[in-house]
């Protein structure tokens, strides 16, 4: 599901919220309308807030009528004692007190709205990575040799407490390069769980299909433009593995890959790139202005894991 559709739902089940809280009060009120003595005080009511708000109008005094309207009250509470209805039963429930479950207050998204897409976008990401690796499962000692245990293990740590970070001076990048098998993959996808059990969202996508999105965008008419990249750029924490196994398309792969971890460095969304490419490899493949990107030392952190295939070592 994308994030058009989640809106919608959302925005379905607001209506539907705010619909039944309005029904529920409305046939709370029939009910008690039946009653002819709460039906002549609700009138009477009507009538005295009616004649005030009019001889306010007209500067005319309205203490008495104040008074008055304050006994009928109270006389309606006590009627209602009697019918078995609470007041508060009589106006519409709402969940959100500031936007009245509408979702909007003065012509903007609504907090409460806010929340529950992401919530939603979280649910989905969760559906999506379910199946990934989480850190009980995460075992250094598979390495050889002693360096690459150590380092597996510092790293393992150094995730955790960059995805709690709330210094907004952290890295938003970080780049794990080494060669294939050394544990890249296995250790973001431990830190992608982590991050999701702590209400992040979260996406991982192959540097393949990041891509392809791009690909997509870029031949997509201005109107359908807004939503596509929104799966790279709404996470809180995007992992792009195996950087450097795409395809390199002319005007799209550098150009939007450029575009893609300056704006998610600058929104402060954290960002995980593995590669087996090396520095170098890296300042070949995509040029200077990518490369500086990515190796910004005060935005952006870089290891290289150094060690053999854990995968030959099972
Ligand atoms: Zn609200």
């Amino acid at each position: 599901m994308n994030k058009t559709q989640i809106y919608m739902i959302v925005k379905n089940e607001f209506a539907t919220k705010k619909a039944t809280a309005e029904a529920v009060a409305f046939d709370n009120m029939q009910k008690v309308l039946k009653d002819p003595e709460f039906f002549a005080l609700h009138k009477k009511e009507r009538e005295l807030i009616f004649d005030i708000a009019k001889n306010k109008s007209i500067k005319k005094p309205t203490e008495e009528l104040s008074v008055n309207l304050k006994n009928v009250q109270n006389a309606i509470i006590s009627r209602l004692k009697i019918l078995n209805t609470p007041l508060e039963d009589l106006s519409p429930k709402y969940d959100c007190k500031i936007c009245n479950d509408s979702g909007i207050k003065n012509g903007r998204t609504c907090k409460c709205f806010e929340k529950r897409i992401k919530e939603r976008l979280i649910a989905e990401s969760s559906n999506n990575i379910s199946s990934l690796h989480n850190f009980s499962e995460y075992n250094s000692k598979i390495a050889k040799n002693q360096k690459h245990q150590d380092q597996l293990e510092k790293l393992s740590g150094y995730m955790k407490s960059w995805i709690d970070s709330t210094n907004p001076e952290k890295p938003n990048l970080i780049c794990l390069s080494g060669k294939t098998g050394v544990g890249k993959t296995f250790l973001t996808e431990c830190t992608a769980t982590y991050a999701l059990k702590r209400g992040k969202l979260v996406s991982m996508i192959s540097a393949f299909g990041m891509n392809n999105i791009f690909l997509k965008y870029h031949t997509s008419k201005t109107e359908e433009k807004v939503s596509v990249l929104d799966t790279l750029m709404d996470p809180d924490l995007l992992i792009i593995d195996d950087l450097g196994t795409e395809p390199m398309l002319n005007n799209v792969t550098v150009e939007y890959l450029y575009l893609l971890i300056s704006e998610r460095c600058l929104g402060e969304k954290q960002t995980i790139i593995t590669t087996n490419l090396s520095p170098d490899g890296i300042l070949a493949r995509y040029g200077e202005r990518v490369f500086s990107r990515i190796f910004n030392k005060r935005q952006c952190k870089n290891f290289q894991i150094q060690g053999d295939d854990l995968r030959i070592n099972k």
